[in-house]
């Protein structure tokens, strides 16, 4: 795969957000997922993307290859990278137009096997994955396992991307009875090398457990540990060529920027857009919608970064009350002032949410999750009739995993896709364990010679 990038093939490194220091590569960075210091890899020095190279390319799969080769210059996987995108992107992500003149848009992000955008990444970080294990580990080796903890379309992502990959376990842990029964569905459908846990706890058990096992000797003399948490490398960089391939479409239309409206929890999706800027696509203006969770809308208020409880909401994959991923993006902008240009966030609250979804039916025959309608609602508000330009509504899931939400406010069924339907239709498995280490060892153990 020849180079999108002018500088050529310099190796690239990444470093820890928290010590500038010390490096790894790109391979190392994925099975480590966070840095030993705590901290989050970005990458030491930044490629300069050839705009006119990947305006060439004609499916996501090879523009994802032409992107994603400097980022992996100098890396053993780096000569399976095109076989690595043909496989995980193999789903369309198309530009939805809401107007007659181009001015509004929404990215449809939702179209992979569980239908929401966590799919691009999961999937990107399970080609990875299963190749960086035949290169790393000889025969017999212990199994890798990847551990995650989720709330909801986290797991499912990471379960579906990694179903059926040999050499490698999954164990799904989610609080029982606290997800909503779709999602549920979701988690416990798969079977085989994927195990779903039930944990008689909250959310905040399952993360912990996830915690201590990293560091349990007895399981990690059993298994290869690793994790495929949101922060992972590997599932930042892949969410960056949907915003290539948008903002290239919009660029080759118009000869304008994009700029976009991204429904935000963890910004790991921000970030990705930030990063594709970084690089040199054509993109504007960067803005965050949240749900009540306004850890960033105040931090980029007041300059005062102070994490809290997350606070449950419609928009249920967005409460988060400490984003992770803005350490990326103030390693990026240090000085806050340069961060309010990069970003500007604005705070929507269920109420409106709700209205939103309704307006977005009634005007443009649009069934949005409650996740796009807090993206939706933020255009509405501090965009149109304000702020010119090209924008792009992202949308991150399918409204039939919200049906429960969606419905009643449209007074119509919202039909399931041929996905989604497929794995509906699954039987289901679990097995509950009680919130703590001795129990989620005993779990993992079962089955195992
Ligand atoms: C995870 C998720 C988000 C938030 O994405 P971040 O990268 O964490 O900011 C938004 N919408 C949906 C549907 C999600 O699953």
């Amino acid at each position: 795969m020849s180079s999108a990038f002018a500088a050529g093939s310099v190796a690239t490194r990444y470093r820890s957000t928290r010590d500038p220091s010390s490096s790894v590569s790109f391979s190392q960075a994925l099975l480590q997922g966070l840095a030993p210091d705590g901290g989050l890899y970005v990458p030491s020095s930044w490629p300069r993307a050839d705009v006119e190279a990947l305006e060439s390319e004609t499916t996501l799969a090879r523009l994802a290859a032409r992107l994603i080769t400097d980022f992996v210059a100098g890396d053993p996987i780096a000569p399976q990278l095109p076989e690595i995108t043909a496989e995980a992107f193999n789903f369309d992500a198309p530009l939805v137009p809401l107007d007659t003149d181009g001015r509004l848009a929404v990215l449809e992000l939702f179209h992979g096997p569980t239908a929401a955008f966590k799919d691009f990444g999961a999937r990107f970080l399970a080609a990875n994955f299963a190749r960086l294990r035949t290169v790393n580990s000889p025969p017999g080796s212990r199994p890798l396992t990847i551990l995650v903890a989720t709330s909801g379309d986290t797991g499912g992502a990471v379960a579906a991307a990694f179903h059926g990959r040999p050499g490698i376990e999954v164990g799904v842990l989610f609080p029982k009875g606290l997800v909503s029964p779709t999602q549920e569905r979701q988690l416990t459908c798969w079977g085989g090398n994927v195990k779903s846990f039930a944990v008689h706890g909250t959310f905040d058990d399952c993360q912990r457990l996830v915690k201590q096992a990293f560091v349990d000797p007895q399981l990690r003399e059993q298994t290869q540990l690793s994790s495929a948490n949101s922060i992972n490398l590997g599932r930042l960089l892949p969410q960056a060529v949907y915003y290539a391939s948008s903002s290239l479409e919009v660029w080759r239309k118009y000869g304008e920027r994009a700029s976009y409206v991204i429904p935000s929890g963890n910004l790991g999706n921000a970030a990705a857009c930030i990063w594709a800027r970084k690089v040199g696509l054509p993109i504007g203006e960067v803005v965050l919608a949240h749900n009540v969770n306004r850890t960033v809308t105040d931090f980029l208020h007041t300059g005062e970064w102070r994490p809290r409880p997350s606070i449950a909401t419609l928009a249920s994959a967005m409460d988060v009350g400490n984003p992770s991923n803005m350490e990326r993006l103030r390693a990026l902008f240090p000085e806050l002032a340069d961060l309010r240009t990069a970003v500007t966030a604005e705070t929507v609250d269920d109420a409106a949410i709700r209205n939103r979804i309704r307006q977005g039916f009634e005007r443009y025959g649009q069934i949005w999750c409650p996740h796009t309608a807090t993206a939706a609602e933020v255009y509405e508000r501090v965009v149109a009739g304000k702020r010119p330009g090209r924008w792009i509504v992202v949308s991150t899931a399918h409204p039939a995993k919200f049906s429960e939400i969606v419905e009643p406010l449209i007074g119509r069924k919202v039909s399931v896709p041929g996905t989604l339907a497929k794995l509906f239709a699954r039987p289901t498995e679990f097995t509950e364990i009680a919130p703590d280490l001795s129990s989620l060892r005993a779990a993992l153990s079962v089955g195992r010679p």
